[in-house]
């Protein structure tokens, strides 16, 4: 594969954009170094680059891109809205239809915000559960992201339940020590946690399902309700981050999955329908703190741009349709089935976590049900895994803790091409291992 236009142009970019990125997970410095390719155009379930190669795109953007690239639908709700005008600074029809639309969907948006991004919709959550509270720590899981606001950039430190130290230069000690860390899919973790700072956490945050080191459900059924119970126990308010996962595997939230209510929402990704967006909501009482009602403060100049709320509208109305989500599960079912074989035949271990259409394939033998188990995984192998992917003209995320997103455009010929490519990476990978 020619990949000369794509050197020249990241060439170009090292020059005037800081690390010729503008988000660090697109540099492929987690996958041994390379020139991130550099694309032109996307349509369906394809991208092509700017030296005219195709690829079947399963890093959807990190999530957002559920309906592919150019949806008819969404690109006519884009063009109208462009003609309507863009931005008002007004309230309008638009965001009033989405947020009932979205209400709909996970009924204990009792009252919601839309915010331009899932780190303003997190770091929002966080102010409001302090506001009511009255309280400071917040309690999350290792290895769960949240976008980059201060206080979100906070590693665990050792021990099973311990206070943060900042995980990037330029956080304050005193905001990583408000933050404790404790490993996803451990209760007594938690449960020792909130008995030593109980008295002042204002919130447990949690992804429910993890999509950021690689895709992990809670192991058991009741798991997320036993982080809910514990968290108010304590009088902390329990908040989920669905920014990657609302509407990724159903028509509405994870929450709903294990029919468990945490009193916020941070919002993202999918609902904007590729527009940039985030949402946060949930319980009226709590949302009341917020102004122009509360002493809590929060805005945005491009806060409910009719632009995003258009296309959000668009998006869901797409993935309305019956049967979207069962035939994006099966599709990614079929592939893991592939992967699985293929690395079966060529004796390479693997273990794959799939919920509906999206899954990580983790070089391992072993279960990643946590952080510790997925840090674990052989990233070697995996940087092969995805360079060779890209040869072969697949496109996922390059990193280990990331997830292929299947798409509702993914054709069944896309999946078989993949399939196909799949086996032929593996026999590679197969002989690389034996060398
Ligand atoms: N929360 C989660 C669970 C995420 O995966 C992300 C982004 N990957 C964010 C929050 C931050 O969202 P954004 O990049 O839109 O700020």
């Amino acid at each position: 594969m020619n990949n000369a236009q794509s050197h020249l142009w990241f060439h170009r970019a090292e020059a005037v954009i800081l690390g010729g990125v503008n988000s660090p997970s697109r540099a492929y410095k987690s996958v041994g170094g390379g020139t991130p390719i550099v694309m032109a155009r996307g349509e369906g379930s394809k991208f092509y680059d700017v030296d005219g190669n195709t690829y079947i795109d399963y890093l959807a953007a990190y999530g957002p891109s559920i309906l592919g690239h150019a949806h008819p639908h969404i690109t006519k709700a884009i063009v109208r809205a462009a003609g309507d005008g863009i931005l008002y600074g007004t309230p309008t029809t638009w965001e009033v239809e989405f947020a009932e639309q979205l209400r709909a969907g996970i009924p204990d948006l009792e009252r919601l915000r839309f915010v331009n991004s899932g780190t303003e919709a997190v770091m929002t959550t966080l102010r409001v559960a302090r506001a009511y509270t009255g309280r400071t720590r917040v309690i999350k899981f290792e290895g769960c992201y949240h976008g980059h606001s201060d206080a979100m950039l906070v590693a665990a430190g050792s021990g099973p339940s311990s206070m943060g130290i900042p995980d990037s230069a330029g956080v304050t000690r005193a905001t990583a020590e408000e933050v404790i860390t404790v490993p996803f899919n451990d209760l007594s973790s938690l449960e020792q946690a909130l008995a030593k700072y109980g008295d002042d956490v204002a919130a447990v945050l949690v992804e429910p399902i993890v999509g950021n080191f690689g895709m992990v459900a809670p192991a058991e059924e009741t798991y997320l309700k036993g982080v809910i119970d514990l968290a108010h126990e304590k009088g902390a308010l329990c908040i989920f981050d669905e920014v990657i996962t609302a509407f990724r595997f159903h028509y509405g939230s994870a929450a709903q999955i294990y029919d468990v209510h945490p009193d916020l929402y941070a919002l993202g990704k999918i609902i904007g329908g590729g527009l940039p967006i985030g949402a946060y909501g949930g319980r009226q009482d709590i949302m009341e703190q917020v102004a122009p009602l509360g002493p809590a403060y929060q805005a945005g100049t491009m806060a409910g741009n009719p632009l995003s709320m258009r296309t959000g509208i668009a998006c869901l109305e797409v993935l309305r349709q019956p049967g979207t989500y069962d035939a994006m599960a099966k599709k990614a079912a079929h592939l893991v089935q592939a992967i699985e074989a293929s690395a079966k035949t060529q004796g390479v271990a693997i273990t794959v976590n799939r919920i509906g259409g999206a899954f990580t394939v983790y070089f391992g033998e072993h279960k990643v049900t946590n952080y510790q188990e997925a840090v674990a995984t052989d990233s070697a192998m995996f940087a092969r895994f995805f360079h060779l992917l890209a040869a072969n003209g697949i496109l996922i995320a390059p990193s280990k803790y990331e997830a292929w997103f299947v798409s509702a455009v993914h054709s069944d010929e896309d999946i078989e091409r993949t399939c196909a490519a799949v086996e032929r990476v593996f026999q590679e990978l197969g002989t690389i291992e034996q060398a």
